[in-house]
């Protein structure tokens, strides 16, 4: 915990999350020749004088170090692996979820935003509830979950914490992943490879006007994925299709494109949109949308193309299907697993394997059955 008590500029909720706070991993730090310190655990890489915050506000400079998130989790709850999504991770089985506070974009519709947005917004209302890195993963041993995932807030900026969570988790035989912005750097993900297995990027546009919206840079979320790609973690991407917003048949066609020219085999989520949180001046995304955002993905490549959030109205688009003889392999609706014919990661028919990460020993184990079952969340 930090030492510090003299911040009369910060509000209560920032100076609690101040007192929960620890040096930054050297990895993660770079001093600059003018004195500087530079953050490298997100793609801000945001150069701090003494006394200042970053981006995200929750990394800041004191006493001449930099300080980052430690000790608290926002929320936590237990969720199927589907709803992160992961669909080619351990199939029916629990993720113990846990997010901290902040972020460093400020999307206007996002999900989380009473936790990524609690030090820029009044109104979100998540708090710190301290908790130590081996009792999350003790949870989730308890909960029959066989990953812990760093969630609910951009998990990058957090990343210090995510790791002393994980190095607990992995001593429990449990996987590990993030779901994340993307907005990156080549040495936050150097930092994190070796505990992170699975990995989830949010790419939200192929515009980087758009991202300038949300506070971030197209480019940095592009490098992230094929760095991610390149460091041997499992990567799944997903698009939250937005009327208006990302929705053309041309900017779905180079999202998807370049997922395709990181690698054919990332499966790639589509999903529907609805209004939340300050956006709310358009409708939720009909279903020919969202149909036709998985056609132009299958047609630029991509072998594995899901269409989600709206279940049962997407025909096959939920289903894994063998990209050789299109036989159907794990069936489902929303984040339930009807049937899952994989054997050894492999079509059953043909033999033909299907990449992922498969681990029959956790598989089918989902004890949430599409419902989230929380196990304490704030
Ligand atoms: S995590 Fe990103 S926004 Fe926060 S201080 Fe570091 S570089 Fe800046």
């Amino acid at each position: 915990m930090s030492e510090f008590v003299n911040r009369p500029s910060r509000s209560p909720l920032a100076s609690a999350l101040a007192d929960r706070t620890v040096a930054a991993a050297p990895e993660l730090v770079e001093r600059l020749p003018d004195g500087r310190l530079r953050c490298l655990s997100c793609g801000h890489r945001c150069p701090l004088p003494e006394g200042r915050e970053g981006v995200c506000r929750v990394r800041f400079r004191e006493a001449g170090e930099l300080r980052v998130p430690w000790g608290y989790v926002g929320a936590l709850q237990c969720d199927p692996i589907e709803k992160k999504p992961f669909f080619h991770a351990l199939p029916g089985s629990d993720a113990l979820s846990f997010g901290m506070l902040g972020c460093d974009l400020h999307c206007a519709y996002c999900q989380n935003w009473f936790t990524s947005q609690s030090i820029r917004d009044p109104e979100a209302v998540g708090r710190p509830q301290d908790l130590d890195a081996a009792a999350i993963a003790d949870l989730a041993a308890e909960a029959g979950a066989p990953t812990v995932v760093s969630t609910y807030n951009e998990p990058l900026i957090t990343s210090e914490w995510a790791v002393a969570v994980f190095r607990e988790a992995r001593r429990r035989g449990l996987y590990t992943a993030y779901v994340s912005n993307g907005n990156g750097t080549p040495q936050v993900l150097d930092y994190i490879r070796p505990w992170v297995d699975f990995y989830k990027v949010d790419l939200k546009s192929m515009d980087d006007k758009h991202y300038r919206q949300l506070g971030g840079v197209l480019g940095n979320v592009l490098e992230t994925i094929a760095g991610i790609h390149q460091r041997g973690i499992w990567l799944e991407v997903l698009t939250l299709v937005i009327p208006e917003f990302n929705d053309s048949d041309d900017e779905l066609r180079r999202t998807a494109a370049f997922v395709a020219s990181v690698s054919r085999d990332i499966p790639w989520h589509v999903t529907a949109f609805h209004p939340d949180y300050k956006m709310n001046d358009r409708g939720a995304t009909p279903v020919a949308t969202l149909l036709r955002a998985a056609q132009i993905g299958a047609a630029e490549g991509l072998r594995y193309v899901y269409a989600g959030n709206l279940p049962g109205r997407v025909g096959p688009w939920e289903n894994t299907r063998c990209p050789r003889c299109a036989a159907t392999l794990i069936e489902r609706s929303g984040f339930r697993i009807v049937r899952n014919r994989l054997r050894g990661g492999a079509c059953p028919d043909c033999a033909t394997p299907i990449p992922g990460r498969w681990d029959a020993r956790v598989e089918g184990t989902t004890r949430t059955h599409g419902i989230p079952l929380p196990v304490w969340s704030v």
